[in-house]
């Protein structure tokens, strides 16, 4: 096969295209006054378009999966890599594109939309590929082959053996969905690229990473087959804010692999508990984050969920998955709440223990997660803090700095936030840097774990008594602000100069956007600048706490 199959199967009038040129391609250094796009001088930095390559994203994702940017094209979802395929290799009301049943329905709509012909064959009893007949079905207009794997709602991932079969001997494009091989035992297709030049694999952000709110898909082939798609991709179709949302959570992938071990862990445990209940007839294998689960009267159970408010997905009328309810893998309590329902199943209306239960579950339903992760790099320093408000005090620090890790301990000791505060920073220059930046970091991902604000208290205040006394006024109004109202004579306490303790206070309010107030007074310099870091999260304690499923907002304002 040729690397120029891309340009064998493109229709005519894309290869002829001349594409849309925006004014980001014609210039694009960073450095002038832009007087091109017609945008306005305001506003920043949300007046100017995105880059409509995405370059700095792509190249991310390329370090990750070892590829090229070139061989990378993004996409509002990967349904709209989707649609780019349409448009780009078959022509309506002429070419055709074969697929499997049951699968991802949307190679069937975005085939429709396009007016192409859309041909599936049903997959054998066991969800493998009946390879013999997709090939017997291949005419000369068949320009793309939709297989997903692991396969949606089946939940299996394709044999590699199949796979090459139709690799090899498929004159036209394969499309390789892996929406969810974060998953899977499976392992991608992407890093065989250079292998088969009709290679395409579809990925997203929307599965495993938890960001299917910013719509990210990305698709991966040969620089021909990318190069052909960026014609017919609208120009600026991935938003400055999903680009900033998706490069900075590929900037921390481990946060995304304990959350994949986490949900792997549930799955199987959910399965197995499932397997046990005597109304579930078979629990399918599963190399996603769902699987598919026959039941006797699926329509009925399917309702009966649905009464005691949880949703599954009835994939009954599907081939092969007849009796089928398709779950996915929630968290612990939402999961346990499932198989409580299904083992009580057919439970009365006034199912008491139930009820207690969905009580509690509806609790956990209108209150989100308060956690934040902020990884922060500069030249100077490399910071990662962490932080769950609704811990336990589960502190761990490590700045390079003694008597700040003890502080920051504090921190989280008092206030009963979970915190983790990893610093490598450039103490051989001096303290500086790693206080300041550490602080607006720490300051930063309270902000962003408080998130809305909803049900907040938003002030705390608190006035510890050693031999010193210290008090903390806090108002996460919205308002970076303080006022400092302690001195210290000595020079340094540990290794922090105590010249620097307003500017860790400071930095603080500017990243977490807080009123400060502190005073302190006392002999003991050791004690007094303990005693503020011990009311500062005292105060953090009270400000942060949330009536549970409270959802007002607490300002007269409407705002904060
Ligand atoms: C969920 C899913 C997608 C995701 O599409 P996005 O548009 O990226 O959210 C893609 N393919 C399959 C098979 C899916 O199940």
């Amino acid at each position: 096969m040729s690397q120029n199959i891309a340009l064998k199967l493109a229709r005519p009038n894309i290869l002829k295209l001349k594409p849309y040129s925006s004014a980001r391609e014609e210039f694009t250094g960073n450095e002038a006054i832009f007087l091109d796009a017609n945008e306005s001088p305001f506003n920043k930095p949300w007046n100017r378009y995105p880059d409509p390559f995405q370059q700095r994203l792509r190249q991310r994702i390329a370090d990750m999966k070892g590829v090229k940017r070139e061989n990378i094209i993004l996409g509002n979802g990967s349904d709209e890599t989707i649609d780019m395929l349409f448009r780009t290799f078959c022509e309506p009301a002429k070419d055709q594109v074969i697929s499997v049943n049951p699968t991802y329905g949307m190679y069937k709509v975005s085939a429709g939309i396009n007016g192409v012909e859309y041909k599936a064959v049903t997959l054998n009893p066991d969800f493998s590929l009946p390879v013999d007949e997709i090939l017997s079905l291949v005419s000369t207009t068949t320009k793309l082959l939709f297989l997903c794997s692991p396969n949606n709602p089946t939940g299996n991932c394709f044999a590699d053996e199949e796979m090459i079969r139709l690799l090899n001997g498929f004159p036209c494009l394969v499309v390789v969905d892996e929406a969810y091989v974060d998953f899977s035992t499976g392992g991608s297709w992407v890093k065989k690229l250079d292998q088969y030049p009709n290679l395409v694999v579809l990925q997203t952000l929307s599965k495993a990473w938890g960001l299917a709110a910013i719509r990210l898909g990305m698709a991966f082939a040969s620089i021909e087959i990318i190069d052909l798609m960026m014609k017919v991709k609208p120009p600026y179709n991935v938003n400055t804010l999903t680009q900033e949302k998706a490069y900075q959570a590929l900037s921390d992938p481990a946060v995304v692999n304990k959350r994949i071990s986490t949900i792997i862990a549930e799955r199987d445990r959910l399965r197995n508990s499932l397997k046990e209940l005597p109304v579930v007839q078979k629990v399918f294998d599963a190399d996603a984050n769902f699987f598919l689960v026959k039941v006797e009267n699926p329509d009925e159970m399917y309702e009966y969920l649905v009464k005691r408010g949880v949703i599954v997905r009835n994939r009954s009328k599907e081939a092969l998955c007849e009796g089928c309810l398709r779950i996915t893998v929630g968290s612990d309590g939402q999961n346990n709440y499932l198989l409580q329902a299904i083992k009580q199943y057919p439970a009365t209306e006034n199912d008491i223990t139930l009820k207690q239960s969905w009580e509690k579950v509806s609790d956990w339903l209108v209150t989100p997660e308060r956690k934040a992760v902020r990884h922060r790099k500069t030249k100077e320093t490399d910071i990662r803090v962490e932080i769950n408000l609704d811990g336990n005090s589960k502190a761990d620090i490590q700045t390079g700095l003694g008597f700040f890790d003890h502080m920051l301990d504090q921190i989280s000791r008092h206030s009963g936030c979970d915190l983790s505060v990893k610093v490598n920073g450039d103490l051989h220059i001096d303290e500086h840097h790693t206080l300041e930046d550490t602080s607006i970091a720490l300051g930063e991902v309270f902000a962003e774990s408080l998130g809305d604000k909803k049900g907040i208290e938003r002030y705390g205040f608190a006035l510890p008594m050693d031999d010193c006394a210290a008090l903390v006024l806090l108002d996460f109004g919205g308002r970076p602000e303080l006022v400092w109202k302690a001195k210290f004579k000595r020079e340094k306490v540990g290794e922090l100069p105590t010249e620097m303790f307003e500017h860790i206070f400071k930095s603080f309010a500017i990243g977490a956007r807080c009123n400060l107030y502190i005073k302190a007074k006392g002999e003991n310099e050791h004690h007094k600048i303990e005693a503020i870091f011990k009311a500062l999260a005292r105060a953090i304690r009270m400000a942060v706490k949330r009536e549970a499923g409270a959802d007002t907002l607490p300002s007269t304002k409407g705002l904060l």
